[in-house]
């Protein structure tokens, strides 16, 4: 028995739904790192995504899970650094979905949770477990000290659920790579310069952020 989570881009082109045994255990997150940060700016998404210090919520689910019923020839990836994740986005409207690690055999993905649908579903997501990479946020974040959680400690939760992937080969199955294969099914794109300048360029400025 499973409930699940409506997910759609902006435009509903891309949609679908993530199959959830049990919601409120299911992990969230803010990030504030300088790449989650350029990602969304990237997407001119920085409004309605970010929050007033940069934060990009999430969620982690596997790829097993995420089922998408329409528009998966609309994903498109981006390699931001020339690193191990690809994040991915729905080229129809821009839509920030969510990131993954560039090989199917490490079968996560942290969706950005605009990317989820506002239901009650949605509202039973357990709370924050905490807030990422701290450093990287803006404006007055002393009342944000409380909450940040270190990436090794996020990361002990993620090697879990990969390892149980594994071990009953579901990592095989994921809507971001050719069957049998470790390629995305969109090559990924590396920033230009000048699109690199726009995405990070804000960052310290922190001007991206205006919720
Ligand atoms: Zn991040
Ligand atoms: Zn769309």
């Amino acid at each position: 028995m499973s409930d699940q989570l409506r997910v759609s881009c902006r435009c509903n082109t891309v949609k679908g739904y993530v199959a959830v045994g049990d919601l409120s255990a299911v992990p969230r997150y803010v990030c504030h790192c300088d790449d989650c940060q350029a990602f969304i700016r990237y997407l001119g998404r920085a409004e309605d995504v970010l929050d007033r210090w940069g934060g990009t919520e999430v969620v982690h689910v596997t790829p097993a899970s995420l089922h998408l019923e329409s528009g998966r020839d609309h994903l498109r990836c981006l390699n931001l650094s020339g690193g191990g994740t690809l994040r991915w986005f729905a080229a129809c409207c821009g839509s920030p979905i969510g990131s993954t690690p560039k090989s199917p055999g490490f079968p996560f993905v942290s969706l950005v949770s605009t990317f989820i649908r506002d239901t009650p579903e949605k509202m039973s997501i357990g709370p924050v477990r905490g807030r990422l990479m701290l450093k990287y946020a803006y404006g007055d974040v002393a009342p944000l000290r409380k909450d940040s959680l270190s990436a090794f400690r996020m990361f002990l939760g993620v090697a879990r659920s990969i390892l149980i992937e594994r071990l009953f080969r579901r990592h095989r199955t994921t809507p971001f790579f050719l069957p049998g294969t470790s390629s995305p099914i969109s090559p990924p794109h590396a920033l230009t310069a000048q699109e690199r300048e726009q995405a990070y360029g804000a960052l310290s400025a922190g001007n991206g952020g205006t919720a």
